[in-house]
């Protein structure tokens, strides 16, 4: 075997009912906002993750029926037989690579409210849907029930159509009928499918045995099942009903997929569960209770523990939706003995936000993901250098450090230079923030891939003039100098300065970075930002021991940060770290003794007294020294603006922007120009 041999074990087949997967990686089901909606780019992304080594690769939820639609959101479909075609687009791909395609058969019950089919929504019992949306479901009667597993069986046989090699049943993230029937809090019933566990159970023991009756010959059946609800008593536990369910049908599927729910807790992000693993302790009694085949998920990306849980006899497979979406390679890298070059997840959950939004999956460490099939990217492989020789790159943030390395990798010299002492900019800024330390991740991959390289000269301490510039001559230059915050109050909800008495402190992030800190308390931290810096900073502080107030002009501490599954988490920390919050609130002035707001529905006045206010608003860009050379004599081959500094936005966009910047270069200037891609435009037949 060529490569690492310590891990050789993690490269066996092994048998999943009548199926052979080849080797231990598993690409569980995961959201990619490409669903029924993007079949072509679905399709190129799943085989990515198949040609990266993944022995096993998912789709995510596949709606089994248009009464569980999940419109606006683009989930995959199995309703009826035209919907095929398009997974097998899917199916194909990933085959040709070598890896078995499994389904995740869905019926959202009372989490889907059918807002395009306007077909009625359905539970265990009356009650609300899971949308802020003015509808109910109602209860499944036992006819209701006999369709739904009618449903089942037929969206069953029609993956097993479309070439899938694993179907699964699914029972988890509190998003699919079988986990509502499962759990008291969804299920009152008082007849055979309510009550008791087993009851509760009974239609999951049903759609097991009809889904093997119906496919199992030449498929495999995967149970994903949520052992934990993670709500202490006031759930279901691990080591009390869990095990029970898994002891009940322990040998019923050919495959255990086991997690914990909601979605938020399978997918913690590092600054609420910062260890890798973190759902082992919840998994680990499953492999005592079945023969069959188990896989667990929980951000595992270190080989050695990977090593470490198959000997161990905790899982037979690694589960992974983050860190495949991070590294499509992952497996590869470590067959081959390049574990150092494995672009580990940082659990930011931006993948989870373009999902939550309705658009393809993005990566703030994979800028490809998502861009396979549009764009033609490969994570690993990028075009030679045209005729240029030399590229400079300004800056070493996420964008410049991604721009230098992609220059890199197609062969250029590249010259790197920076003003501070470590590379690294915002990331490895924010990092030093309480529970941002795994963002550091985006640093270190791409600074360690540029030490390896010949063909760069890394400069720090160099904080370039225009002149300096000059001086290099090098034909071509890339510029990424980032941003920093604003001091006057501009942003989302005032475009003018704020009026600021001069005895008052003020602060911007960028401070509290550099590790100033509140003179005089108490500390007023006003984001008008609302994505997720500012309540950082307030954990930052009051973690400090700082008395810190909290206001802003949105109804919620940090609201951007429902679409990385945050948010709750975000406001609960800052209840319990004490932090005073205001919401609805701007300010309309600082004055040397606090602040006077204005309640942004009504206007009605307030005044805060403080001693510090710290100003998360807007950032302002540093173009100055483009605009300088812009603005010069001297014509560059290419002169390019990246990242914050041509629009400031996260670390995903700078990241990308230092990638697509690297693509483009010496490309047909009008093609750049178009900025298009590849779109699957309805066919009007
Ligand atoms: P981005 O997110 O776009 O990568 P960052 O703010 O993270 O932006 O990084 C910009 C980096 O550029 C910072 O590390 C900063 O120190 C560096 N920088 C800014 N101006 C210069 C300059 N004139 N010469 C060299 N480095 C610079
Ligand atoms: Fe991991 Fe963040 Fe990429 Fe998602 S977006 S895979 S959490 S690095």
């Amino acid at each position: 075997m060529s490569g690492n041999a310590k891990y050789s074990i993690l490269f066996e087949p092994v048998k999943i009912g009548p199926v052979t997967a080849p080797n231990r990686f598993y690409q569980v089901p995961h959201c990619c906002g490409m669903g029924h909606v993007r079949p072509q780019a679905h399709a190129a992304m799943r085989a990515m993750k198949a040609e990266g080594g993944w022995g096993v690769v998912s789709t995510e939820e596949c709606e089994i029926h248009p009464s569980s639609d999940l419109s606006p959101y683009a989930e995959q479909r199995l309703w009826d037989e035209h919907d095929i075609p398009a997974l097998r687009l899917m199916t194909d791909a990933v085959h040709a690579k070598g890896a078995l395609a499994a389904v995740e058969l869905v019926h959202n019950g009372n989490h889907a409210a059918n807002m395009l089919t306007r077909a009625p929504i359905l539970a265990p019992s009356d009650m609300s849907v899971d949308f802020a949306y003015p509808k109910q479901a109602r209860a499944m009667d036992k006819s209701d029930i006999r369709e739904f597993r009618r449903w089942h069986r037929a969206a069953a046989r029609r993956a097993k159509q479309a070439g899938f090699d694993v179907i699964y049943v699914y029972a988890g993230h509190h998003m699919s009928l079988p986990h509502h029937f499962l759990l008291p809090q969804f299920n009152d019933r008082s007849d055979e499918y309510g009550g008791s566990l087993e009851n509760r159970a009974r239609l999951i023991r049903e759609l097991l045995e009809e889904t093997h009756e119906e496919v199992g010959d030449t498929c495999a059946v995967a149970f994903r099942f949520a052992v934990d609800e993670m709500q202490g008593i006031d759930g279901m536990q691990a080591h009390e009903e869990g095990r029970a369910v898994v002891e009940m049908f322990a040998e019923i599927p050919d495959l255990w997929d086991v997690n914990v729910s909601d979605w938020s807790n399978d997918s913690a992000t590092t600054r609420f569960q910062p260890n890798d693993g973190y759902q082992i302790p919840y998994i680990d009694f499953v492999k005592q209770v079945t023969t069959k085949p188990v896989v667990a998920v929980g951000r595992l990306t270190s080989p050695d523990m990977m090593l470490s849980l198959v000997k161990r006899g905790v899982v037979d497979f690694i589960g992974a939706a983050r860190p495949s979406i991070a590294d499509p390679f992952l497996p590869q890298k470590i067959k081959d003995g390049c574990i150092d070059e494995i672009r580990e997840c940082i659990g930011c959950n931006i993948c989870v936000s373009s999902d939550n939004l309705g658009v393809p999956i993005r990566c703030t460490q994979n800028p490809t993901m998502g861009e396979e099939w549009r764009r033609g990217w490969h994570p690993e492989k990028i075009a030679p250098k045209g005729s240029q020789e030399q590229a400079l790159v300004i800056g070493a943030g996420p964008a410049g450090l991604e721009c230098a390395m992609q220059l890199a990798k197609r062969g250029y010299q590249v010259t790197l230079a920076e003003a501070r002492k470590e590379a690294g900019g915002r990331v490895l800024a924010e990092s030093h923030l309480h529970g941002l330390g795994a963002w550091k991740r985006v640093a270190d991959h791409r600074i360690y891939d540029l030490q390896q390289r010949a063909n760069v000269q890394m400069f720090m301490q160099s904080n370039l003039t225009a002149k300096d510039v000059l001086e290099l001559d090098i034909p071509n230059v890339f510029v990424a100098t980032g941003a920093s915050w604003r001091r006057d109050g501009i942003g989302r909800s005032s475009h003018k300065p704020l009026k600021i008495a001069d005895s008052m402190q003020i602060l911007t992030p960028d401070d509290i970075i550099a590790g100033k800190m509140p003179e005089n308390g108490p500390v007023v931290i006003y984001d008008d930002d609302q994505i997720y810096i500012g309540g950082v900073l307030a954990e930052h502080l009051a973690a400090a021991g700082h008395k810190v107030i909290f206001m802003t002009p949105a109804s919620m501490v940090s609201p951007w940060t429902e679409l990385t599954l945050e948010q709750k988490r975000i406001q609960k920390s800052l209840i319990e770290l004490g932090v005073t919050i205001h919401t609805n609130q701007e300010l309309a002035a600082i004055t040397s003794a606090g602040c006077k707001l204005a309640c942004t529905y009504s206007g009605q006045a307030q005044d805060i007294q403080c001693g510090t206010v710290l100003l998360v608003t807007e950032r302002i860009r540093h173009s100055a020294l483009y605009d300088t050379l812009k603005a010069g004599k001297t014509a560059f081959n290419t002169l390019e603006l990246i990242g914050d500094a041509a629009a400031p936005g996260l670390i995903a966009d700078a990241v990308y922007a230092g990638h697509m910047a690297a693509r483009n270069f010496e490309e047909d200037p009008q093609k750049v120009a178009q900025q298009l891609f590849k779109r699957e435009v309805v066919s009007l037949q």
